[in-house]
């Protein structure tokens, strides 16, 4: 079991209760338990959280991913990487954020969590995100305070204009509410300084997302010499959250293997889920997770960056850990060991030697995936048929 809140990397036992963790022990007796699922030689950690998602789907052409196309249903893309959380990042503004939570929060069996984006229409695309007067901190504040249990920070994206007022604005609102900004940094012309943002725009607690990016129009935190850029080091120490957000376009192999051999890791590991990254590149979040795995960060260092510390960043310490109390979600991963391609999104490939595999997921207590069968019982043996009569 690896579960870097408590401080756990031990062969430790669960047990679970309808929707809570109700033990975590060396010996649990077994015989005290309606089911066993035997985890030997595979790695037990918290559900993942996935902070920067998109799954605010739709039917509406032209509007991106707000109500339309190019989100995704969460459920089809979660379980079967052990998330049992995601964070849409900025698809709602606070005009939409009803729709958002009336047509895909309220029927998930996946958590699905807010970044409300700085825009009142949201991530609609187009001159709709380009809107300076529908940026409105005020009310964004104000929905963000009325739906306070879902809505855990503001979204800044897209903007390609050249003013401050998008984060300025974000970060208004994040004060009134109390809640950290993200920002996607990605489309400036010409490109604001990263610096200044990181020093004179963002609070200790404000995320920026892509961290790995390498665009035109954004300045990358790794220099053309292959350096992690010194003010980049200082802004994490400063309390800046550095967020993967991989994507279609934002993850590049030549930014973040220079970043960990200058001794610098994201602080939280996250996919930017989307149709554009769902089968490039990006994949999931565990093969976003075995990337890191591969060019240097430890298991113990991924999953963290997956759990408790996403948790803290978005001010839900209720989740991704796994304590007596807590609420049992729960994955279950095998770490391959053999040769794995990974493809980052300039569309360049690296090779690696291992890679992790989600075996079960359970979220609130139930088991919501199961790749090989072993939380079920054997078809031939003796109680099969009642027990298999009654899946869970
Ligand atoms: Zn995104």
């Amino acid at each position: 079991m690896i579960d870097p809140k408590n401080n756990i990397n031990d062969v430790m036992d669960v047990a679970i209760l309808d929707a809570k963790v109700v033990a975590v022990s060396k010996n649990i007796d077994p015989k005290k338990a309606a089911q066993v699922i035997d985890a030997k030689g595979m790695y037990v950690t918290p559900g993942l959280i996935d902070i920067h998602s998109h799954n605010f789907f739709g039917t509406e052409p032209d509007h991106y991913l707000g109500n339309g196309l190019e989100a995704l249903p969460p459920d089809g893309f979660t379980f079967k990487a052990g998330v049992t959380t995601v964070v849409d990042a900025g698809g709602a503004g606070w005009k939409t954020f009803d729709a958002f939570k009336t047509q895909t929060i309220d029927h998930a069996k996946t958590r699905v969590l807010s970044f409300l984006n700085i825009v009142g229409e949201g991530m609609r695309g187009g001159p709709y995100e380009q809107n300076l007067s529908d940026m409105d901190s005020k009310m964004t504040a104000m929905a963000v305070k009325q739906h306070k249990e879902i809505i855990v920070g503001i979204k800044v994206a897209h903007y390609v204009g050249g003013e401050w007022d998008p984060v300025d604005r974000a970060v208004a609102a994040g004060k009134i509410a109390n809640v950290p900004v993200m920002i996607d940094f990605g489309g400036n012309n010409p490109p604001l300084s990263i610096q200044e943002l990181f020093t004179k725009h963002l609070r200790p607690g404000d995320i920026f997302t892509h961290a790995f990016a390498e665009l035109g129009s954004r300045e990358p935190i790794v220099d053309s010499q292959g350096k992690i850029r010194p003010f980049v080091i200082d802004a994490q120490k400063n309390g800046i959250v550095f967020d993967v957000g991989h994507g279609g376009g934002s993850f590049r192999f030549s930014q973040a293997i220079p970043a960990l051999k200058g001794g610098f890791i994201p602080n939280t590991i996250s996919t930017d889920l989307h149709t554009g990254s769902m089968n490039a590149g990006m994949k999931d979040q565990l093969n976003v997770m075995s990337k890191f795995l591969n060019i240097g960060m430890n298991l113990q260092q991924v999953i963290a960056a997956s759990t408790w510390l996403p948790a803290k960043v978005i001010h839900k310490e209720d989740l991704g850990h796994i304590s007596t109390g807590a609420v049992a979600d729960v994955a279950i991963f095998s770490l391959l060991k053999g040769k794995f391609g990974y493809i980052d999104s300039g569309g360049f490939s690296m090779q690696g030697d291992q890679k992790l595999q989600c075996e079960l997921t359970i979220r609130d207590g139930k088991v919501v995936y199961d790749l090989n069968g072993i939380s079920r019982p054997a078809w031939d043996a003796p109680s099969s048929t009642t027990n298999a009569a009654k899946p869970k």
